[in-house]
């Protein structure tokens, strides 16, 4: 069914008020007369989000407008947009149900660390009831894991249908876990509750009331995710509600409204959102899945409806489509609404944290995610590009370095002057006239060839430095040598002869394939002189055979992705034959690498 207004049912006790007092303590810091949101602020500083929370409560009941009234639905004024939010991550819980993503326990303590070094104020980081994994996890962190801004949270579901909370496995391995804050998890849809519970919706509500009483009990802040709430919601608005009433009298500090299948759509959200913030004293926060493309859209109508909660995962992981992308939800909230999210300082370390944050989960990140992709700030030749270079707000929605990226101009042979100029000013490199014609007319034949530069901005700086007369002095190649063996092992064996400085060096190492032996090979005789390689990792090999021009063979063009942790750059290498193309574009790596950390050749 689905009601609106007056038939909203809160359930029983609620007419006892929001206040505690249901005989349930909540601890020393219980104290009658307030509402449950009152109650926190005693036992823990307010986060942001949650003053912010508080002004807003306190700037509406001031407004000379009736008190909220008992229930959504009623009348109320679309609030003014929050001071602050409170940006809840959940990389290492949700974002971890994304096919593919797979971390270990030391990967998850290193996401935690970026995670507060980018500053979001709470952490998800597990499920300690429901793997051994997360259960290490929990253990090792407070050893392991030390946390400048960030509250770390395990995660949990309400007790089981029929069980007392005391004797419910679940809710005893989140006490366990030893984190300061919970989350867990309740269905708040009629139909889940009926046809994935089997249980009475009076059940459903006690399960909350009674888990949330249960874990205040044990002296832990508790958030509770209202899964399906949307859904269930539009489906039936009693129901729904009651489950957050439950959760609220029992002294949950945020309400989390969970767009589970992703369907929502905004001006949805911002009505059901707005219905909740009316009806409730507590912070509201909000989980959106990316079903339909709009987790991000979905977020910020939340918080124009009063929302002071954000979850989402950096780089938008997770199950199906993901979750709400924080690296665009906290631009968007900061940067265009004014809303604080991350400490303002460290909004520029959006983009280097999601890079490293890809390289710890072992996704090659997204060239065109809003605001830290690799293209979303590159200009291709022509129009855009001179027009650019008059106004640079002529084609960016704002400044990337706001969010630690940087406007690139893609150069290939379609590229005028201008373009390879601007190029050329962008790494710092003063390209006289001459040199300029020699770069055009090298990048011309490059390409005829069959390289493609426009894909690889590491080997273009290269040859861009090349251009000015500069040289590599890093190593200087005698030979090499790639066995592949068709034994059991079938391992490949390379071999490389080269001078650093004035001394040979021979080295052989063996790999799975040419490039991985040549790779070994090289690190094997140049990682003592420079230890910086240590830092530098191939992420991605491409091979592409192409038709020859002339028709009398075929080309190979490959590509290297390699990365230091922080940026990825892309070198290229061609020929006919295949070992050779792959070295030119090591060999490329490698250098732009050594150069990015600033090693003097020769080290
Ligand atoms: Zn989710």
């Amino acid at each position: 069914m689905s009601s609106d207004g007056p038939t909203l049912d809160d359930g029983p006790g609620h007419t006892h008020g929001h206040g505690p007092g249901h005989g349930h303590s909540h601890g020393p810091a219980s104290d009658h007369g307030h509402g449950p949101a009152s109650d926190h602020s005693h036992r823990h500083p307010l986060t942001a989000g949650q003053e912010s929370h508080a002004h807003a409560k306190e700037r509406d009941r001031s407004s000379g407008e009736p008190a909220p009234a008992d229930g959504p639905g009623h009348q109320f004024d679309l609030p003014v947009l929050p001071e602050a939010v409170d940006v809840f991550d959940t990389t290492l819980r949700d974002g971890s149900q994304q096919e593919g993503l797979s971390l270990t326990v030391d990967d998850k303590l290193r996401v935690a660390e970026q995670l507060d070094h980018l500053g979001v104020t709470f952490i998800e980081g597990g499920w300690p009831g429901a793997n051994p994994k997360d259960a290490e996890f929990f253990a090792r962190a407070p050893a392991e894991l030390t946390l400048g801004t960030a509250t770390l949270v395990a995660f949990g579901s309400t007790r089981r249908a029929g069980v007392r909370a005391e004797d419910d496995e679940t809710l005893r391995h989140l006490v366990e876990a030893g984190t300061p804050a919970v989350c867990i998890v309740a269905k708040s849809s009629e139909m889940h509750v009926v046809e994935a519970l089997r249980t009475s919706l009076d059940e459903a509500v006690a399960m909350v009331a009674d888990s949330v009483a249960f874990l205040r009990s044990n002296d832990l802040r508790v958030f509770l995710d209202a899964e399906h709430f949307f859904d269930g919601f539009k489906a039936n608005a009693a129901f729904s509600t009651r489950i957050l009433r439950a959760a609220e009298e029992e002294g949950a500090e945020a309400l989390v409204l969970c767009d589970t299948n992703g369907g929502t759509l905004p001006h949805e959200v911002e009505r059901i959102v707005a219905s909740v913030y009316g009806g409730f004293e507590s912070q509201v926060g909000v989980h959106f899945h990316n079903d339909s493309g709009c987790a991000v859209a979905n977020s910020l109508a939340a918080v124009a409806a009063g929302a002071t909660h954000v979850q989402g995962c950096v780089n938008g992981y997770g199950e199906r489509a993901g979750n709400a992308d924080l690296s665009a939800t906290i631009p968007d909230l900061s940067l265009k609404l004014n809303v604080r999210t991350i400490p303002a300082e460290r909004i520029e370390r959006l983009t280097p944290v999601a890079h490293h944050i890809a390289e710890l989960v072992n996704i090659p990140p997204n060239p065109q995610q809003p605001f830290v992709g690799a293209s979303v700030f590159a200009h291709k030749a022509g129009l855009h590009t001179s027009a650019i270079a008059r106004r640079s707000d002529a084609y960016e929605h704002l400044s990337p370095e706001l969010v630690g990226n940087g406007t690139r101009f893609v150069v290939s042979e379609m590229a005028g002057r201008s373009t390879l100029a601007l190029k050329a000013a962008e790494l710092g490199l003063e390209l006289d006239s001459a040199a300029m014609s020699s770069v055009l007319d090298s990048l011309k034949r490059l390409e005829h060839e069959g390289y493609h530069f426009e894909v690889a901005d590491g080997s273009l700086e290269l040859l861009l430095r090349s251009s000015t007369g500069w040289e590599q002095q890093y190593f200087e190649l005698e030979s090499y040598r790639v066995i592949a063996d068709h034994s059991a092992s079938r391992a490949t064996e390379a071999t490389v002869k080269v001078f650093v400085g004035t001394e040979r060096i021979v080295a052989t190492a063996e790999g799975n394939g040419p490039v991985n032996a040549l790779d070994g090979a090289v690190r094997a005789a140049m990682g003592s002189r420079y230890p910086s390689l240590a830092d530098i990792h191939l992420v991605d090999y491409r091979v592409r055979v192409l038709d020859s021009a002339k028709g009398t063979g075929s080309v190979t063009r490959v590509l290297i992705d390699s990365t230091d942790g922080d940026r990825t750059w892309t070198t290229i290498g061609v020929s006919e034959d295949i070992i050779e193309a792959s070295w030119q574009a090591l060999a490329d790596s490698i250098v732009y690498g050594l150069l990015r950390a600033g090693v003097p050749a020769g080290a």
